[in-house]
């Protein structure tokens, strides 16, 4: 067939769950592969659908008469190229078709079929550059006056910042600052010998020696920055983040999503000129598709964002940071399954830039990958700025007096010391992952126990909305008076959650501020600020918290840490469980003594024999002798990232149609591969069963043979959509790598 300049067959990705794509025809003048990658309007199944032009193919196996037309909608390609490889690497590792993976790079309006155009870029000014900000009564207000003398802000930088709305617009209302639009008159040039605005501290020698070696080093390069909580690991990114900005490069940080907080950001706006956008999930839709448009055009030099922010088109990319590369929000556990830290990788790769991984906690696939020589790895051993490192102590609860303290979580011995700590005018954080006031709800006469009726798990008692509420579901109602059973009304409470904890130390303790940091008190960036804002102006004096308070903050009048309840952590049949319990451990410690005040972590436990409590008290031992260790039971037991594994994933709510889909799958297996190096579990229930409703059941693979793993996977891909049919709402999916144990 001979084709016409400005005609040709595209094939192009479609969002659905097929692993297939379909061929179109495009008409066009300017057709060559740099349409890859560009978006287009397509009518699939009688509907209009957007696609990405995924191939421009001379023939199609079906006849070109018979092909449809696509429209195209944008000139250039949304999806650059290093993107679409990151996404055709992550599609083939993953498992997931092409079209549904394209979706998760692109902001919903575009998803949609908005056009790619920044329609205004708001910013804030001062009216009279020279106002006097002491006229203002509100801190944050004067706050925000003196910000805007080094300069006009844009509005989404405002947020991020931790400048509410409320701020904003008081000055507004006052005629001391307006907004403008910034999109054409913005000068986004900038001088690249002069893009810092607030200088930061001089580097310690440790310091400057990580900054030297990556600095010196050109092209794709992982450095793994193991660096002890309080190191000064930001103070490291921020000065390679400059050498990257002054040879002309964009620079990429990924985050975790926990930390959001408006001192994360700050950190980089106040030291750089250059124009930074920030992608998290506090965004509105049209927010964040400005934000993609941004970067898209070239608008701005550093993106800040967190997982999904890596697929954001970035011209000219020097250096990717991920921040945290242990934690577990790197990794999506729905849809496109795919590791953030592990895509990151590629990208850097294909765009020959650096790749930083930051840690205290180093997972144990980046230990092993620089122990392998696979990556180079950077230590930070002490703290900057002079502070030491805590002591940490075990406290047995065995020997602990059955006080009313203890019944809530707090042993005497913990009690005294917050009690002395705070009398010399020091902070206290107390640490426990669970919130809610009790665990659960029990009938003292017949033994019900509440559970959720969409899932098999129990209630968990919120004394504060007077509810009960299922942590899987969020389904809530009321806090019975009876036992829906026996109408018998002794309802028993067991177990303590961060709320109740909160109520002890208020009644006992009524003169000192306690705030509470968890998912039930604290919604959004804001009320993580305030939350925050109390204890740097020393409002509050003690600090209940889940994971929230885990890491990121730094609070430098906090001498005591204590761990309320890490024994549920060490024992679980999750393969990742004693690594997550160390990191966690080791990050909620890091929060004392972060000044030059000297530290105390204090854990309390029943298992005070366990190996991994005694190494974390053992002075002689760090995270990384013990993470070691654990590599070592990895490599005994042959799990990640000594074998690769995998579930295979389908749930209903007719248990029959998961089990049968299940049963075909694992037919389909062991008729088409044998190996000794691959272990095929029976058919399982998952740990909860029914979830949303949904009855859940699994296999789950493992093999040390990565090319038999991924061989494996795509012929069940393949023979699920081609072979087998979906029953009633029967859903599949594979998870690789998976981070969560079913
Ligand atoms: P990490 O990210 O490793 O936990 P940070 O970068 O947040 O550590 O640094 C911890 C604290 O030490 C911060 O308050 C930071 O401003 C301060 N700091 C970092 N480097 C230096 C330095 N070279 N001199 C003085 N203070 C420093
Ligand atoms: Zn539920």
């Amino acid at each position: 067939m001979g084709t016409l300049p400005n005609f040709s067959i595209i094939e192009v990705a479609v969002n659905r769950h097929m692993f297939q794509n379909f061929d179109y025809i495009l008409e066009y003048e300017y057709i060559s592969n740099d349409l890859i990658g560009t978006r287009v309007q397509v009518s699939f199944a009688n509907s209009k659908e957007i696609g990405v032009i995924v191939k421009i193919k001379t023939n199609s196996d079906i006849a070109v008469t018979k092909l449809k037309k696509a429209k195209l909608l944008d000139t250039k390609a949304l999806i650059t190229t290093d993107v679409m490889h990151t996404i055709n690497f992550g599609s083939a590792y993953y498992h997931y078709p092409l079209g549904q993976c394209l979706q998760v790079c692109l902001p919903k309006l575009l998803r949609t079929g908005s056009e790619a155009k920044i329609s205004q870029i708001m910013a804030l000014e001062l009216v009279d550059p020279n106002f006097d900000s002491s006229l203002l009564k509100k801190d944050n207000q004067k706050a925000l006056v003196e910000t805007l003398k080094q300069g006009a802000v844009k509005v989404n930088e405002l947020k991020d910042r931790g400048f509410s709305t409320y701020c904003k617009n008081a000055l507004i209302k006052k005629g001391i600052v307006r907004l403008f639009d910034i999109k054409d008159t913005f000068n986004y040039s900038f001088d690249k010998n002069n893009i810092i605005k607030n200088k930061g501290p001089i580097l310690n020698t440790e310091q400057q020696a990580a900054v030297n070696i990556i600095n010196s080093q050109s092209g794709f390069n992982v450095f793994v920055l193991n660096g002890v909580t309080g190191s000064g690991k930001t103070e490291v990114y921020l000065n390679i983040i400059a050498h990257t900005l002054a040879s002309n490069k964009r620079v990429l940080v990924l985050v975790p999503e926990i930390s959001l907080a408006p001192q994360t950001f700050n950190r980089f706006y106040q030291r750089f000129k250059v124009p930074i956008v920030s992608m998290h999930s506090g965004l509105s839709d049209k927010e964040r598709c400005d934000a993609f448009l941004e970067m898209y055009y070239d608008k701005a030099y550093i993106l800040i964002g967190t997982r999904s922010a890596l697929f954001t088109p970035i011209k000219n990319l020097g250096l990717i940071v991920i921040d945290e590369e242990h934690d577990g929000s790197f990794k999506q556990s729905d849809g496109f399954r795919y590791h953030a830290r592990n895509l990151a990788i590629v990208r850097a790769k294909y765009n020959n830039a650096k790749i930083v991984l930051g840690s205290a906690t180093p997972s144990l696939e980046t230990i092993n990958n620089y122990l392998t020589n696979k990556y180079s790895v950077i230590y930070l051993k002490h703290r900057a700025a002079n502070a030491t490192l805590p002591k940490v102590e075990l406290v047995d609860l065995k020997t602990q007096i059955l006080t009313d303290g203890l019944k809530t979580g707090i042993g005497n011995q913990l009690e005294d010391l917050i009690g002395q700590i705070t009398a010399k005018g020091d902070q206290v954080v107390l640490f426990l992952n669970r919130r809610g006031y009790s665990k659960n709800i029990v009938c003292h006469n017949c033994g019900y126990i509440f559970t959720c009726k969409h899932c098999d798990s129990p209630l968990t008692v919120h004394k504060t909305q007077h509810k009960l509420i299922c942590h899987i579901c969020d389904y809530q109602q009321y806090i019975p008076t009876s036992c829906p059973k026996c109408h018998n009304k002794d309802l028993l409470e067991n177990g303590f959650g961060t709320e109740q904890i909160e109520e002890f130390l208020k009644l006992r303790y009524p003169d000192l501020g306690i705030v509470r940091i968890d998912r039930d008190n604290i919604q959004n960036k804001n009320e993580l600020e305030k939350a925050l804002e109390l204890v740097h102006n020393k409002k509050a004096h003690i600090l209940i918290g889940t994971q929230m308070l885990a890491k990121g903050h730094d609070f430098a009048d906090v001498t005591l840490v204590g761990i309320i309840d890490i024994d549920s952590n060490l024992y679980t049949d999750d393969y990742r469980g004693l690594e997550t319990s160390l990191q966690l451990i080791t990050q909620v410690a890091g929060r004392a003594g972060r000044s030059h005040k000297q530290g105390l972590v204090t854990i309390q436990s029943h298992e005070t024999t366990h190996w991994l409590l005694n190494d974390f008290v053992n002075y002689n031992k760090n995270y990384e002798t013990i993470a070691m260790q654990l590599l070592e039971q990895r490599r005994e037991q042959c799990l990640p990232p000594f074998a690769n594994i995998a579930y295979i994933l389908a749930n209903s709510t007719v248990r029959d149609y998961a089990f049968e889909l299940l049963e075909q799958i694992e037919h389909f297996i062991i008729i088409n591969y044998q190996s000794d190096d691959l272990f095929i579990s029976p058919i399982c229930s998952d740990k909860i069963e029914k979830r949303f409703n949904r009855l859940h059941l699994h296999i789950f693979i493992k093999t040390a043979n990565k090319t038999l793993f991924h061989e494996i996977l795509s012929k069940v891909c393949i023979f699920v959509s081609s072979q087998l049919k979906l029953k009633g709402d029967c859903r599949f999916a594979l998870e690789v790598d998976p981070y969560n144990i079913y």
